[in-house]
């Protein structure tokens, strides 16, 4: 099983530590959540802990309640941006599981008709 360093730096530690540049539309000291680069729909953010946890089996019990403020955090990005009824909640965990950024992140997207199941 293909398994990252957790420390290893992503993009994401950038956007966090604000040395690129990201569309932030919620931050606290915890976590961050901007638009995603690649919109996969017309709302697609990606809600991020600013600890980096490479993927969702690399997290343990003592971020439980880090896991807990990120669905918290997603559900109300959603809401802000008028889709707090219709959104979906994506976490991909591995490179076969579509992860392409190994630094744990939720999308929220929405903003058009979803299928079920997804690809
Ligand atoms: P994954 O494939 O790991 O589930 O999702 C990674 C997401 O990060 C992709 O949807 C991709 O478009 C987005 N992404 C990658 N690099 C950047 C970046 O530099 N800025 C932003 N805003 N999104 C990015």
């Amino acid at each position: 099983m293909e398994k990252p360093t957790p420390s290893d730096p992503t993009i994401f530690s950038k956007i966090i530590s604000k040395e690129i540049p990201a569309d932030i539309v919620y931050e606290d000291d915890l976590c961050l959540a901007f638009k995603d680069i690649m919109p996969a729909a017309p709302i697609h953010i990606l809600v991020i802990p600013k600890k980096p946890i490479a993927r969702l089996i690399d997290a343990t019990e003592s971020d439980k309640a880090l896991l807990g403020h990120l669905n918290l955090v997603a559900a109300q990005v959603a809401n802000d941006a008028g889709i707090g009824d219709k959104f979906r909640l994506v976490m991909n965990n591995g490179a076969k599981a579509g992860q392409s950024v190994f630094h744990i992140h939720y999308h929220v997207i929405g903003g058009r008709s979803l299928q079920w199941p997804p690809g």
